[in-house]
């Protein structure tokens, strides 16, 4: 049996199984895995490409005096089923609370500011850290953690997840928990009076404010630290660019750089006005794009003669799912910057012009209804970034 038939027997047997079952009604009931993967997704099966970017810093989010959480889910953006994202700006003092994330694992990216996480793994072994800009973190999916502006600047930064049906309003926050924990149960737990319960959170602080934190970090509680053999931290803009061409540069970092990073790979590209990323796809993970500055004019191609294309401003966010065409132009006057994230470990991709020189000169004539002469002044290798 081919790979292709099997696929499609599959995906029938589960259709037919979804026939007489519910729908899920919100979508954190969605599970992901191999299994959502192989359901034809309603967003892509028509007969146009749906839209494919969302406004994110024009969004309202959650709101705490300067702090906010504004996200980009399968609510906001139907078309992300694969990854979702936040951004996120803490003021001086605040915290995003002791969480963890039960169906996604958390990348981050740094825009301006500093903040220093503290993350938990199933050996009771933890981690802090210290983030400036251009710095990137993972947690796990599961992971435990928790973000504390540093310092007397706000810090604002991009949170990713591997799964797009993940909300930010939707994670396990301590004091939520707790809150709803019955007092005697709670007090048997920690060893404690029931009085002394009488102030805890009866619901989700989500932000917490305190006292800037101290320069370098305290002790935790347990009095010594057991830190985790693997660091969560990756400094991806100290790095030098891995790929340098004339209208632009790329940093790139997955899993070979950054052990712990096993299902997403992180990307920041730069763009010159007028340079092009080629035509290109990925053969193993969809595609999440944030715009730091600039104006991008995205295309997509979805097959079957579906075409689209959008342009986005610098806050804006684009998705790409896993195979679908694409190419990214810098349609303004000033240099583009995009924060680009793809939900494996291990990035793939094909470009148009690798694709193309990869095959003989007459078949490509054939196709293109040119002559064999004009289809050898193609570039004969990777183009990846045109013109600027
Ligand atoms: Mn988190
Ligand atoms: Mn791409």
């Amino acid at each position: 049996m081919s790979d292709t038939s099997r696929r499609t027997l599959f995906q029938t047997a589960a259709l037919a199984g979804l026939a007489g079952a519910a729908v899920p009604a919100a979508a954190s009931e969605f599970p992901s895995g191999p299994f959502w993967n192989n359901v034809p997704e309603p967003a892509l099966s028509g007969e146009e490409l749906p839209r494919f970017t969302f406004a994110l810093e024009k969004s309202d989010g959650r709101v705490d005096g300067g702090s906010f959480g504004k996200e980009a889910t399968v609510k906001q953006l139907p078309i992300s089923t694969g990854i979702a994202g936040v951004s996120m700006r803490l003021e001086p003092g605040v915290a995003r609370e002791l969480h963890w994330h039960a169906t996604a694992a958390e990348w981050a990216f740094v825009l301006d500011g500093r903040c220093r996480t503290t993350v938990i793994d199933p050996e009771g072994r933890s981690a802090t850290n210290d983030f400036d800009p251009g710095d990137v973190w993972y947690f796990p999916r599961g992971h435990a953690h928790s973000i504390q502006c540093l310092g007397e600047k706000p810090v604002h930064f991009i949170l990713i997840f591997d799964n797009g049906y993940f909300s930010e309003f939707g994670t396990f926050s301590v004091t939520d928990w707790l809150g709803h924990v019955p007092k005697p149960l709670l007090a048997k737990n920690l060893g404690l009076p029931e009085a002394a319960l009488a102030a805890f959170p009866t619901k989700e602080v989500y932000f917490t404010h305190g006292p800037v934190p101290p320069a370098e970090p305290a002790l935790p509680l347990q009095g010594a630290l057991r830190t985790p053999p693997e660091t969560h931290r990756f400094r991806l803009m100290a790095q030098e660019p891995h790929s340098i061409h004339e209208g632009g540069r790329e940093w790139r970092v997955g899993a070979a750089d950054f052990p712990i990073s096993t299902t997403m790979t992180g990307v920041v590209l730069d763009l010159e006005p007028g340079a092009l990323r080629e035509l290109h796809w990925h053969p193993n993970a969809d595609e999440w794009q944030y715009v730091v500055s600039g104006t991008i004019g995205v295309t997509l191609f979805g097959a079957n003669g579906r075409f689209r294309a959008e342009t986005l401003e610098a806050g804006d966010v684009g998705y790409i799912p896993q195979g679908y065409g694409h190419s990214i132009e810098n349609t303004g006057t000033e240099l583009a910057r995009i924060l680009i994230a793809f939900n494996t470990g291990d990035y793939q991709a094909i470009d148009l012009s690798a694709w193309l020189a990869a095959n003989p000169a007459y078949l490509l004539a054939d196709h293109f209804n040119v002559s064999v002469s004009e289809i050898e002044k193609l570039p004969r290798s990777d183009v990846f970034i045109a013109g600027g």
